[in-house]
């Protein structure tokens, strides 16, 4: 069994002790910092000179400061850069300024557990993972709750790096939902896992190959993209809200039937040999070396799949039904600077 740490587990005295600078102002690095403030921590956001962000930062109240600059005054460090970037970021901002008694969290394990980062001996290397967007732990935090957390120790040269993540956590609203403690190697291995097969990769090839599926049977898209793109959170609601039993249970049982004998046929056994081989690759580190290697070339496979997937006719048709429901706000990369 997995223990579970709530409020009472976390002594908010730990955080509160600390000079925290965060690290990145993008989806963890705006709910950590700003969470972490209104929690009363002492918090410094670290961007570049320039950074388009270092204005949303400081509108939002938080103090702003180059890398390097929160690096030297911090002795508690979240690097909420990019996975990609981290690498190159630590050696170039973080390695040099790093003294006895500084810890250096995380909220990924990918740099330190594939060794694109090994921190010195006398550091605490401590993971506080929220297990949901940034936005959400931010939203969740205002609104009195909070995300699932998981909290992580990699190198303990204090002693006490658990329980300063379990602070750091309590600070940001994670003990108010559930933190679990992991290890780095599980929680990296797992995450890539998660969005390479279902989340984003599984999900993503499903309604593509779904969507053009019934176009190219004559269907028109909107009716396609109510079908493949837009129901799908309603059915992911359920699921959410009471498992697979649940959600067959809330849809008619044509729906049921549908499930229980097309979806294995979706899935196969071809499948599911499939993920082992993606669960091979990611344990191995090979789809991290694969990743540092495309990022270090430009990124040319992320900027072809980016325009591409702009092109698709889901996205197209999507774009144009969104803006007609009244109910949200429709969102594109490009409302996120
Ligand atoms: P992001 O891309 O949203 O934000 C990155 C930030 O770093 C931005 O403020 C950007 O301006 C800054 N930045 C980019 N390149 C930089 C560079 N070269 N030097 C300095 N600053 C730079 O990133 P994110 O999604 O918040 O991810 C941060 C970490 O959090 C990653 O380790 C990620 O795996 C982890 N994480 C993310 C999520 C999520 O939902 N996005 C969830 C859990 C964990
Ligand atoms: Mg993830």
């Amino acid at each position: 069994m997995t223990t579970m740490y709530y409020e009472a587990d976390a002594d908010p005295s730990l955080i509160a002790r600390r000079r925290v600078a965060v690290m990145g102002f993008g989806s963890q690095g705006h709910a950590h910092a700003l969470n972490l403030k209104d929690s009363g921590v002492d918090v410094i956001v670290g961007l570049r000179d320039g950074s388009p962000r270092v204005q949303a930062a400081s509108d939002a109240g938080l103090k702003v400061v180059n890398p390097e600059t929160a690096a030297e005054w911090a002795d508690l460090i979240m690097v909420l850069v990019p996975d990609q970037v981290q690498k190159g970021f630590y050696h170039d901002v973080i390695a040099q300024r790093l003294s006895v008694g500084d810890a250096l969290f995380f909220a990924h394990g990918f740099s330190i557990h594939f060794e694109f980062i090994s921190p010195p001996g006398y550091v605490d290397v401590g993971m506080v993972a929220p297990k949901g967007p940034g936005h959400l732990v931010r939203r969740q935090y205002v609104e009195g709750s909070g995300v699932p957390t998981l909290v992580a120790v990699n190198q303990d040269a204090s002693g006490g790096t658990l329980a300063l993540a379990l602070s750091y956590a309590h600070a940001i609203g994670g003990t108010r939902a559930g933190v679990i403690e992991t290890t780095f190697k599980d929680e990296t291995e797992t995450d890539l896992f998660g969005e390479q097969v279902i989340l984003c990769g599984g999900v993503d090839s499903l309604i593509q190959a779904a969507f053009e599926t019934l176009t190219e049977g004559g269907y028109t898209t909107e009716m396609a993209y109510f079908e493949v793109l837009h129901e799908l959170k309603l059915i992911v609601d359920l699921l959410w809200e009471g498992g697979i039993e649940w959600m067959r249970h809330s849809v008619s049982d044509t729906a049921e039937y549908g499930d229980i004998t097309r979806g294995p046929r979706i899935v196969t056994a071809e499948t599911k040999a499939e993920m082992g081989r993606i669960l091979a690759e990611i344990q191995s580190g090979e789809f991290a070396r694969e990743w540092m290697a495309e990022y270090e070339a430009g990124s040319p496979k992320l900027t072809a799949a980016r325009a591409a997937i702009a092109e698709h006719p889901v996205e197209a048709t999507g774009r144009a039904l969104r803006e007609m429901m009244t109910f949200m706000v429709a969102k594109t990369p490009k409302d996120d600077v």
